[in-house]
């Protein structure tokens, strides 16, 4: 068997028009969306993320504003320009890229962020809302995720989703989200006795570990479908994901690329979050 490969660049370029549309129409009604990014640090793969962010704004017509501060920020100081953004009817969406430089408390600085802004989705209130079923924002990788795994045609119902890995950014809400469709689902992480008995059992499985060779072939049930979210280097520093690709596209139905499977659709989600928040003011207005 030969994978299909889901193509997170195409499904992106076809929701991204969407957006761009939806962004085009607030802008007429003056309610153009907005985002704020926030880099503290110097982080190399952080200020290409926020770079890539800030670019898909501009790209789609969206309103943005980089600020990136010094590693010496205190917590006060990043606390009051959340509260300035929060304040600012011109942001929709308030981003502060992790990891935060040491010193800096990410769950105060995350709880900082209007709720109504948390276009990340990683306040306890949005993972609440997450959790209980309540209308609210979700985390844009799970998200994106299950954007891929929809475009794919699959009804998830009743079948074995397997999620490696349990963090509270992707992990734990991707195996809720998967249980909201109906799968049955399975978490898997770093204590798991004997991964590749739940992983040969699955007719969906997730990868989001940060370890490269973490999914291979030989731990893949025939036909299943393989999402890969890691982000990792090879011995010759090309970019690749927690699945052993060339191996395990020989037994899947379907796999997601890395790149351009899972990362692309983060950043689009991302977008549709702040779409969606700066059409819920618009509503309030
Ligand atoms: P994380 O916070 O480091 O979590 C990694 C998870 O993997 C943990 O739950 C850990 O278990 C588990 N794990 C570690 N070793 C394992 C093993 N041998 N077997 C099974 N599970 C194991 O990472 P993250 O933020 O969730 O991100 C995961 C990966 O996705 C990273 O490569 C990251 O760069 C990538 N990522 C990509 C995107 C994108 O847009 N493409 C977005 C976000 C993240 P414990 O909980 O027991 O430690």
């Amino acid at each position: 068997m030969t994978a299909q490969i889901i193509d997170g660049i195409a499904l992106s370029r076809t929701l991204r028009a969407q957006v761009a549309a939806d962004a085009a129409r607030l802008q007429a009604a003056g309610h153009r969306p907005g985002l704020a990014v926030l880099l503290v640090g110097d982080d190399p793969a952080s200020q290409v993320y926020v770079r890539n962010k800030v670019r898909a704004c501009e790209e789609a017509g969206l309103h943005s504003v980089l600020e990136r501060h010094p590693a010496s920020l205190t917590q006060a100081a990043l606390l009051e320009r959340i509260a300035a953004l929060n304040a600012d009817p011109a942001i929709h969406g308030i981003l502060v890229q992790m990891p935060l430089p040491a010193g800096l408390d990410p769950h105060r600085v995350i709880e900082a962020i209007d709720p109504a802004k948390d276009v990340d989705g990683y306040s306890t209130l949005s993972a609440g809302e997450l959790l209980t079923g309540l209308p609210g924002f979700r985390p844009c990788t799970p998200l994106g995720c299950m954007k891929l795994l929809h475009s794919t045609g699959v009804d998830l119902r009743g079948l074995h989703a397997v999620v490696i890995g349990r963090s509270n950014t992707v992990g734990k809400p991707m195996g809720l989200m998967l249980l909201q469709a109906h799968a049955t689902v399975t978490l898997c992480h770093s204590a798991t006795r004997d991964l590749a008995a739940h992983t040969r059992q699955a007719d969906v499985v997730v990868a989001a570990v940060g370890r490269r060779h973490t999914l291979t072939a030989d731990m893949v049930k025939p036909g299943a479908i393989v999402i890969d979210v890691g982000i990792n280097r090879d011995d010759a520093g090309k970019l690749c994901g927690d699945v052993d690709f060339a191996g395990v596209s020989q037994v899947a139905s379907a796999i997601t690329p890395v790149p351009g499977g899972v990362g692309p659709m983060t950043i689009t989600v991302l977008l549709m979050n702040t779409i969606e928040s700066a059409q819920r003011a618009l509503a309030r207005a």
